[in-house]
């Protein structure tokens, strides 16, 4: 099927207590397997892309790609812009065939935050875009900005009602404590806050930097209101722990359809155990 607006997903997500996972995509092959782990598991799915991905394929190239794996789909597939910074950018993401975009103004005071996501989303809107936004910071490595986990600042709930007031946003990223990258020391997460805020608003929530948690740690965010958990960091270890185990193995055979096969299929049974941790396998 075409694209769709993840909110509708993310909303059922929310009343239903299960996660749609949402999986950075580096290129053709990943998109590949992110769908087709999605149909493996009769899962909703979020494809969504850094600005490193953009920038290195440009939006029309990337919304080509989720078109061609969603299209023979029977399930529902969205193309989501993680992190956007850039103003440009956002633009040609909302008016090129993306299904939503997250603007991070997260380095910026919350009044500013909250007004300058609010013209993404009015923009967003007008196109049938959805709009995902973030207070507090996120700590780790994403795209080059380096965020030590004890400098990440935590959401209050205060905070967050606020902002979700004044900008509009869909769905909401508050900083709780997860990062991105690998954990180096288990991250102090604050869940109760979470689960405060889901409590005060309907808005799915969004974590980021799910590769590396426990599965009771992600059952427990679900369960205090996490819609959409973002993985990145796994899919491109898994992906290039594939091509190497393989290469390892069958130096001597020069044929790339088999090794990208097997790149493939581990990709798939890595992103459906995921799905099934998420619990939105057999929801779509
Ligand atoms: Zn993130």
């Amino acid at each position: 099927m075409p694209l769709v607006n993840p909110l509708g997903m993310l909303q059922a997500a929310r009343q239903g207590g299960y996660c749609v996972g949402a999986f950075n995509l580096v290129d053709f092959l990943t998109t590949e397997a992110i769908v087709q782990a999605a149909e493996a598991k009769r899962s909703p799915v979020m494809l969504q892309t850094s600005s490193a991905t953009v920038k290195r394929f440009g939006i029309k190239n990337i919304v080509q790609m989720a078109r061609m794996a969603a299209e023979n789909s029977p399930v529902p597939v969205a193309l989501h812009l993680d992190h956007g910074t850039d103003r440009k950018v956002i633009g040609e993401a909302i008016r090129g065939g993306y299904t939503s975009v997250m603007f991070d103004g997260s380095k910026y005071p919350l009044p500013e935050n909250a007004a300058r996501t609010r013209e993404i989303v009015d923009e967003a809107h007008a196109h049938g875009v959805s709009v995902e936004g973030e207070i507090g910071v996120v700590a780790g490595v994403e795209d080059e900005i380096v965020i030590h986990q004890d400098k990440a600042i935590y959401t209050t709930p205060d905070e967050a009602l606020e902002f979700l007031r004044l900008s509009g946003v869909d769905f909401l990223a508050a900083a709780i404590g997860t990062a991105h990258g690998f954990y180096k020391v288990q991250p102090r997460l604050d869940i109760d806050t979470l689960r405060k805020l889901a409590h005060a608003t309907d808005c799915p929530m969004v974590v980021h930097g799910g590769t590396g948690l426990p599965d009771d740690v992600v059952r427990q965010l679900i369960a205090a209101g996490a819609a959409k958990m973002n993985v990145s960091t796994q899919i491109k270890q898994t992906y290039l722990d594939g091509l190497h185990g393989y290469i390892e193995s069958h130096r001597t055979e020069y044929n790339p359809l088999k090794l990208l096969d097997h790149a493939r299929q581990e990709l798939v049974a890595m992103i459906g155990r995921y799905m099934e941790v998420f619990g939105s396998a057999g929801r779509a």
